[in-house]
């Protein structure tokens, strides 16, 4: 019986974590249910599996769950940095899910990697953040980290053993791999007008083909800076060099990634788009559990069809790509300007091809000092809201 803590309970990782749990409910018990703000669902979460805690980020959310639970309720509900530092480091706590998204993830994600716990990532902002102290935290702790993000799943699904257990420290050529091909779909503007992205909104832009996912990283898709993350996150996670990572545009999302080995053989993970699948693969590691994801039907897809990038209609996954190549504070830059410019389109304030230009003038402007701790991290992410904040404010 592993006992979980899932933070981002509410999102649309924490539903599919649920269902995969309630697949499997006799390997799975639930410690703690951590959200921000979102009451209801919370509530609907508490009286369908009974955590032993449900933590609310949002201290007045916690007094209205609190207050809306039947008073027979075993739920214990708390809200408090410090709470949730020892939800996450409890001893009782096997297996922490990192679903929280964007940057409000990192500290206790952090957290749990420092606590040895085994940490299933899907919050990717954590490593394109703080990359090099998350690796080097999971090495001191032992932290078994197992990536949930479908491609980083399929990458690590398809690698030598030897490598599985050395994520973070990978030694790709010794391993006999030539190169990483991180496909990804493309999104919705994959071959709309160039000339109509600048009148997208954020209906569309949230109108995923393929995958069903939280607004923020909806709108990633959309304009491939989700890719470019992505890039950033394989990058740490399997100690990649620029020239062993390539992205190839595949429309349909079913193969979910692939490893290329000096050889010439290519291997690839395919499935149906439903998180599910890499979800409770890193749920059961090594072992194989029902994710309740329907079978490939190859028949039904048919064809199979691949790109290569086009950067000038996604300027954003270049920005990533350039940010990879100058540094972690680059990369720290432009995830905090991108969830400032990306929350700002959702909200009306831009329209989507300013966030490419939002993005970019903080690459160029905000100063790039040296990042020796998490401290040094979070100041300069919070500088970089500032700035990126103006910026919207000039559009
Ligand atoms: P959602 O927007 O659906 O859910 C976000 C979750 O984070 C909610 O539970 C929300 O709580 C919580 N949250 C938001 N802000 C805070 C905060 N300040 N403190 C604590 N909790 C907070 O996101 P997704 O589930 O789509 O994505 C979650 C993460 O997983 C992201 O990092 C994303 O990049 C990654 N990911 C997602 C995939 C997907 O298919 N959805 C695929 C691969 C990776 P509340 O509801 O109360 O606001």
């Amino acid at each position: 019986m592993q006992n979980m803590v899932i933070l981002g309970a509410t999102g649309s990782i924490g539903a599919s974590t649920l269902s995969v749990i309630s697949n499997n409910f006799e390997a799975y018990s639930i410690y703690a249910l951590v959200a921000n703000t979102n009451v209801d669902k919370m509530l609907a979460l508490c009286e369908l599996h009974q955590p032993q805690i449900a933590h609310m980020v949002d201290a007045n959310a916690a007094k209205l769950l609190q207050e809306r639970l039947s008073p027979s309720s075993k739920v214990e509900v708390t809200t408090g940095e410090d709470e949730l530092y020892a939800i996450v480091t409890a001893t009782c706590v096997d297996t922490v899910m990192a679903a929280i998204v964007g940057a409000a993830g990192l500290m206790p994600t952090l957290a749990a990697v420092k606590a040895g716990k085994r940490v299933l990532l899907a919050n990717k902002e954590s490593l394109v953040m703080s990359g090099r102290l998350f690796i080097e935290e999971m090495k001191k702790s032992g932290a078994q980290v197992l990536p949930v993000d479908s491609e980083h799943n399929a990458i690590f699904q398809v690698l030598p053993e030897s490598e599985q257990q050395r994520i973070g420290f990978c030694e790709l050529k010794e391993a006999g791999i030539s190169h990483i091909l991180l496909t990804g779909s493309g999104g919705p503007f994959l071959s709309s007008e160039l000339s109509s992205l600048a009148q997208m909104t954020p209906a569309q832009a949230c109108k995923h083909p393929n995958w069903s996912m939280g607004r923020k990283i909806s709108v990633d898709s959309a304009s491939m800076m989700n890719k470019g993350l992505e890039y950033i996150e394989a990058r740490w996670l399997f100690n990649a060099s620029a020239e062993q990572i390539k992205v190839v545009v595949h429309p349909q999302s079913v193969i979910h990634s692939m490893v290329q080995y000096l050889d010439g053989s290519v291997i690839a993970q395919l499935g149906n788009p439903d998180m599910r699948t890499p979800i409770a693969h890193c749920m059961s590691y090594p072992q194989r559990i029902r994710s309740g994801v329907e079978p490939l039907d190859f028949f039904k897809v048919g064809q199979l069809s691949f790109l290569e990038p086009d950067f000038t209609r996604f300027p954003c996954l270049a920005l990533a790509i350039d940010a990879c190549e100058q540094g972690q504070e680059a990369t720290t830059i432009l995830n905090a300007s991108n969830e400032i410019s990306v929350a700002a389109f959702l909200n009306n304030k831009i329209k989507f091809t300013d966030i490419a230009k939002v993005n970019e003038n903080c690459l160029s402007h905000v100063p790039k000092q040296a990042l020796n701790n998490i401290d040094d991290i979070l100041a300069l992410d919070v500088q970089s809201r500032i700035y990126a904040t103006e910026w919207v404010n000039k559009i």
